[in-house]
């Protein structure tokens, strides 16, 4: 079994259902089991600043899938639920998920970077993802206790 923790965001069409139904299609997935989320955070956009905020959060689980299996899961899941594909990058969207750890393995594959790339610099990300983990330590042994003390609060909004 491997633990895992994927990031969620959502800016359209009723980000607090796609939340929700992106949970719930990961709990019936075989070989997904434990599915536990973060509180949810509001978020300012990456990129297009003529969007809607983001709702976020960060989700572990276990699974017996490869990697690239859970990748191929998630790109399911984000189909079903409308993800449009556009060239714009960082635009709108429905559902993003993300793979940002998959135990303490390193993956470097055309479709496939664990840890996500840009997860130590994405307060959306690190804050939820304390949330769950406040005593992690990354891959390359960096503590997410000094991630976060480097990445300021600002743009994120805890919600109840
Ligand atoms: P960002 O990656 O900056 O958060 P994004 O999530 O909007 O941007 P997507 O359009 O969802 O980007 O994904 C683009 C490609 O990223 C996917 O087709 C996928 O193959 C690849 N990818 C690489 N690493 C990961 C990962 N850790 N999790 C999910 N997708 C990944
Ligand atoms: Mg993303
Ligand atoms: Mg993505």
């Amino acid at each position: 079994m491997a633990r895992v923790f994927i990031g969620l965001g959502s800016n359209l069409a009723e980000p607090r259902q796609q939340l929700h139904n992106a949970l719930s299609a990961l709990t019936a997935t075989d070989g997904i089991s434990q599915v536990r989320c973060s509180p949810l955070y509001a978020s300012d956009p990456l990129g297009p600043a003529d969007q809607p905020r983001y709702l976020n959060a960060v989700a572990e689980l276990a699974t017996t899938l490869a990697p690239l299996e859970l990748l191929d899961v998630l790109q399911r899941i984000e189909l079903e639920q409308g993800r449009e594909r556009k060239d714009q990058r960082w635009g709108p969207r429905t559902l993003d998920l993300d793979i940002l750890l998959y135990d303490q393995q390193q993956i470097d594959h055309p479709r496939l970077q664990v840890p996500h790339y840009h997860m130590h610099a994405r307060a959306f990300v690190l804050y939820p993802l304390a949330d769950l983990a406040p005593e992690l330590i990354l891959p390359n042994q960096t503590r997410l206790q000094t991630l976060l003390a480097a990445c300021p609060f600002a743009g994120l909004e805890r919600l109840d």
